[in-house]
């Protein structure tokens, strides 16, 4: 690996929106570095232009006529003089061809090298470097099916029920579950023809179905000087239709033996595509405490922050420091996690309809704070969600010296926690945070969508009504102090000066309801 002479960036582009774009305007600012943000005309009013130093339009509302115009966003960073474009996650943050154009624009992505994207993004092609590697991978094909009969001889050695996956799949779709041989010749057939229609590339193979594994992921990070560390777990097996909705470090099913011995497969799973930057390398763990390779996310996670939580590290920095040229430093070789983080993703989506979008304005937004709290935020009070994009408002991330605080803060953080205006899936937190297996950490990747079916987690009551409880207190609250006062109070008037703030206080918070 040659590695770029170190610099310092002077300016970098962010080529995002909503809450990354801020996460990573913050890392710039405390950098002494200067920001650029882009923005769509949806995003006018987005909070990274109100952060940044300056902003630029991109275009109409459309992501594929504004985000995913990698050509012109490159263009734009040669334009205003940045050293760098940090492309978040999502949008370009996974396209070889976008970073190859950074790389020949002689700008640096905040990111890896266009060849280890590009290795990452087949999966047959990151199995195969896997298997030389030496990281398991689940069992199964190495190469694309030729035809059915070979993929029916395949499948008994294999044993049911297994998967079929596209190589070129992605976001969950090009994957079908088979249970039995007799489902094969059709589910087969289906794959071929939605691999070949949806991702251009027919080439699909064989897997071993694991069952009620968790989704548990490393964070690593690689220096461009051959370095490579592994900074723990992240558990991130509570997801609804394959997407994410609470993550936690660490997980409470790793030991310390476990977490070693996944962090050296996810270190040699970088090395083997000459990685750089910060990257995550996805495994499912089953309940035998085996693990599997399932892909390598080459950019930085939604979830990033629960690792920061527990480790203190600022992983955003850190990346800027590796496209810097610099080293990792040697506090990153044995870094062990410290109490126990969660992180709720906010959505505007209606959990009592099925989850639908809920864009619109929001009316008021009232986030947690104290001890333990960390909001990272894409929106304001007065901020409008647009339908063009992903409905996630932002995190929620709590941290605590054990789960058991962790939780209890959680509990706390969201009592405090108002959103109006808009729907939220704020209600199916509250309800899971009642749950049993949630609160034990008896957990898998289907497991709430199991519970969600079979209505064991019905969403409490709308965040709307939550203040409904607080106003029945502050009434009887109120009762109670009248009557008091007409009688001397034997704790004297200290108390009760406290307590009337704490009633003024109850009730303004029951105007938002
Ligand atoms: P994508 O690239 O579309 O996200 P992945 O291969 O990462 O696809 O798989 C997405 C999800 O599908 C995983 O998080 C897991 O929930 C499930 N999954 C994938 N492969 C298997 C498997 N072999 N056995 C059981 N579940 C699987």
């Amino acid at each position: 690996m040659s590695a770029a002479p170190a610099t310092h960036f002077d300016k970098v582009l962010i080529a995002n929106r909503g809450e990354i774009a801020v996460r990573i305007v913050r890392a710039l600012r405390e950098l002494g570095i200067r920001t650029a943000a882009i923005y769509s005309d949806a995003d006018r009013r987005g909070l990274p232009v109100l952060l940044s130093d300056e902003a630029h339009r991109i275009g109409p509302a459309p992501s594929r006529e504004s985000y995913l115009k990698g050509e012109a966003i490159v263009e734009l960073a040669v334009a205003i003089g940045a050293d760098a474009i940090h492309p978040g996650y999502g949008f370009l943050a996974e396209r070889a061809d976008f970073a190859r154009q950074v790389e020949e624009a002689g700008l640096r992505l905040i990111g890896p090298p266009s060849s280890a994207i590009a290795a990452m993004g087949s999966k047959l092609e990151s199995r195969r470097l896997m298997l030389e590697a030496g990281v398991p991978v689940v069992p199964g094909g190495d190469s694309a099916l030729a035809d059915l009969d070979q993929a029916t001889a395949l499948a008994e050695s294999i044993g049911y029920p297994l998967m079929l996956k596209a190589s070129a799949g992605g976001g969950g779709k090009g994957m079908r579950l088979v249970r039995e041989p007799d489902e094969l010749k059709a589910a087969y057939r289906a794959t071929r023809s939605e691999a070949a229609a949806s991702f251009g590339d027919d080439a699909i193979y064989i897997e071993k179905y694991v069952d009620r594994p968790r989704h548990v992921e490393i964070q690593v990070l690689a220096d461009q000087h051959g370095k490579v560390v592994s900074l723990g777990e992240r558990e991130c097996s509570l997801q609804r239709r394959h997407q994410k909705v609470v993550e936690e470090a660490p997980s409470p099913v790793v030991s310390p033996e476990l977490r070693a011995r996944m962090g050296e497969a996810a270190v040699r799973a970088a090395q083997a595509v000459g990685y750089t930057n910060a990257g995550t390398v996805e495994f499912l763990l089953d309940a035998a405490g085996e693990f599997y390779f399932l892909e390598m996310n080459t950019r930085l996670q939604v979830e990033h922050p629960v690792t920061e939580m527990v480790t203190g590290l600022d992983i955003v920095r850190w990346q800027i420091a590796i496209a810097q040229g610099e080293p990792l430093a040697p506090e990153l070789d044995a870094v062990e996690p410290v109490g126990h983080a969660i992180e709720l993703r906010l959505y505007a989506e209606d959990p009592f309809h099925n989850f639908v979008p809920s864009p619109g304005r929001i009316e008021r937004l009232r986030l947690p704070e104290g001890p333990g709290v960390r909001n990272d935020c894409g929106v304001y009070e007065g901020a409008d969600v647009s339908i063009h994009y992903d409905p996630m408002l932002g995190k929620m991330i709590v941290w605590g010296r054990d789960r058991g605080e962790a939780l209890r803060r959680l509990r706390r953080a969201l009592e405090e926690t108002r959103i109006e205006g808009i729907r939220t899936n704020l209600p199916l937190y509250r309800a899971l945070l009642d749950d049993d297996d949630f609160r034990a950490g008896n957990l898998d990747i289907a497991m709430l969508d199991r519970k969600l079916a079979a209505g064991d987690l019905r969403p409490a009551q709308a965040s709307e009504n939550a203040d409904l409880p607080l106003l029945a207190a502050a009434l009887e609250h109120s009762l109670r102090t009248s009557r008091a006062a007409a009688a001397p109070s034997p704790e004297g008037g200290r108390r009760g000066h406290w307590r009337e703030a704490g009633r003024r206080e109850a009730l303004r918070g029951t105007r938002w309801s």
